[in-house]
């Protein structure tokens, strides 16, 4: 998608700081950290949120969820973190490209929403 940002960004159009990639996965640090470890994880084809995954598609969705321990690991985040992903305009999406972000490095507010 040539006017997205996150699809921008795995192109190496607009600078990021990149924690981990591979053939299908982009990783870096979120540009307004709510923790002290704030990672997005994104596939590298575009799919808009999570109501784009498919059973033709899923497959990028489980490597993401391979990943996402690895980065935590490499992270030093051993005493847990917390994955989301924010779907439509309830939960706050603002970004349009499938994301999960990866939060940690303190205790984490009990409450989600
Ligand atoms: P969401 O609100 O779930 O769509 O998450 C979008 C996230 O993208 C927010 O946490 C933003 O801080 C983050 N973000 C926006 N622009 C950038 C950027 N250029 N580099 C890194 N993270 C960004
Ligand atoms: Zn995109």
């Amino acid at each position: 998608m040539s006017d997205c940002l996150f699809c921008k960004i795995i192109g190496g159009e607009i600078p990021s700081s990149k924690v981990y990639e591979d053939e299908l996965v982009f990783a870096f640090r979120d540009i307004a950290p709510m923790t002290p470890t704030h990672i997005l994880v994104v596939p590298k084809a575009h799919l808009d949120s999570v109501d784009a995954v498919t059973p033709e598609n899923s497959g990028v969705v489980a490597h993401i969820f391979e990943v996402i321990p690895r980065i935590a690991q490499a992270e030093g985040l051993v005493n847990g973190y917390r994955v989301v992903s924010n779907c439509g305009p309830d939960a706050g999406q603002t970004v349009k490209h499938l994301h999960f972000h990866i939060l940690g490095g303190k205790p984490l507010a009990t409450e989600m929403a």
